[in-house]
């Protein structure tokens, strides 16, 4: 052991003489050896390093391999206890904090967390898949979009990988085998044509849904462009800009979420434009389809809706009638196969974490690696906890 002003490093001797592959396979001889530190946790103020000559080994079945050693992943620069702090730390808090309070670089708390997902993630999670849905996500203006997979009975991400097209969708089904795609019965997604194909093409006997978050988000959008309407088309409201956001917000929200105050901005809205509380109380009677309707008669309920939307005479809705009409059918089944928004969901408020975390903007690859680390069942303790 030798120590100094900032640092401790430590020499570790194996118990064991046998040279182990990280495959299992041990053997007594060693290919050759050379000298490595790996970086530990502190010690107060002292970066602690292990020091010990790692050697390789002729596996019969992997070729010439570094040996594998207890305190650190293969390849690993870092201890084992230090990278799980890391893990840990990324999953709670910013990457700067992290990177300070761990001595370490970003770059290296990225590295960390790549490698890491990569070894820990589970490789049998797209074997017993059934009802999945399929989402796209914006990572970086304009165009650069991830495609991500989830299970929607686990709530876990199953599948990530860059693009949005019929390709993106169809790299995921082609990882699996054909017995695993069988099994495949539902699949929820948001309009795009692309994911539509690729699942007609590789899950042909999954039934089709529309997730219900996209179906609102169409729903609120309209919603929307009413609402500025009346302020630069129609002229009916004039407000101040921090006023027009707080309105806009208080429409979207759910009737059920509206406090008393809310509710009289409400009112002061739909009665200076008539279209604006149409608008509303279209919206409002969306949100029963999902809120208040029974399945069964969920068909019959939207079809009324449709109908009334289309005759409502605000252009913004008469056009979102159309798309609806156009999605009836996938509306309706993920109403009858009780697909609920907490999948979806929790990938995009997890993804608006990671972004606020600052660990969302550097490359495809970690946010990738961010994504699973959160969402994708990889369970991390901190070196303390048993
Ligand atoms: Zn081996």
């Amino acid at each position: 052991m030798s120590i100094t002003d900032d640092s401790v490093e430590v020499t570790v001797r194996l118990a064991a003489r046998r040279v182990k592959c990280p495959c299992g396979y041990t053997s007594a001889a060693a290919y050759d050896h050379a000298p490595r530190r790996w970086r530990h946790l502190d010690f107060g103020r002292h970066k602690v390093w292990l020091k010990y000559p790692i050697r390789r080994i002729e596996c019969p079945t992997c070729g010439v391999r570094t040996e594998d050693i207890p305190w650190a992943r293969p390849t690993a620069r870092h201890t084992r206890d230090f990278e799980d702090m890391v893990l840990w730390l990324v999953t709670r808090t910013d990457r700067t904090s992290v990177s300070t309070l761990m001595r370490c670089a970003w770059r290296t708390v990225t590295s960390i967390v790549t490698r890491a997902v990569d070894a820990l993630i589970d490789s049998r999670r797209l074997e017993n898949l059934y009802r999945i849905g399929v989402d796209e996500i914006c990572y970086r203006h304009p165009h650069k979009y991830l495609t991500i997979v989830g299970d929607h009975d686990t709530g876990k991400v199953v599948y990530i990988t860059e693009g949005r097209g019929r390709d993106s969708f169809s790299e995921f089904f082609e990882q699996q085998s054909a017995k695993e795609r069988d099994k495949v019965q539902v699949v929820s997604m948001d309009g795009s044509p692309a994911f539509r194909a690729a699942a007609e093409d590789h899950v042909p006997q999954a039934r089709q849904c529309m997730d219900p978050f996209h179906v609102m988000q169409w729903v609120n959008r309209a919603l929307d462009r009413v609402f500025s309407d009346a302020a630069s088309v129609r002229r009916t409201l004039s407000m101040q800009a921090p006023e027009w956001r707080k309105a806009r917000t208080v429409l979207r929200l759910g009737k059920n979420r509206l406090t008393k105050k809310h509710k009289s901005l409400l009112r002061t809205v739909t009665a200076a434009d008539t279209e604006v509380g149409t608008a509303w109380r279209l919206k409002e009677q969306f949100r029963d389809l999902y809120r208040k309707i029974a399945p069964r008669n969920a068909a019959r309920y939207l079809r009324r809706w449709i109908e009334e939307a289309r005759s409502c005479g605000i252009d913004a809705f008469v056009q979102l009638a159309r798309m609806i009409d156009k999605k009836s059918e996938q509306i309706c089944a993920a109403i009858e196969l009780g697909i609920s928004n907490a999948l979806i969901e929790g990938i995009n408020s997890t993804i608006r974490l990671i972004n606020a975390r600052g660990y969302g903007h550097h490359s495809a690859e970690s946010l990738k690696a961010m994504i699973y680390l959160n969402l994708g069942g990889i369970e991390v303790k901190l070196p303390t906890q048993t």
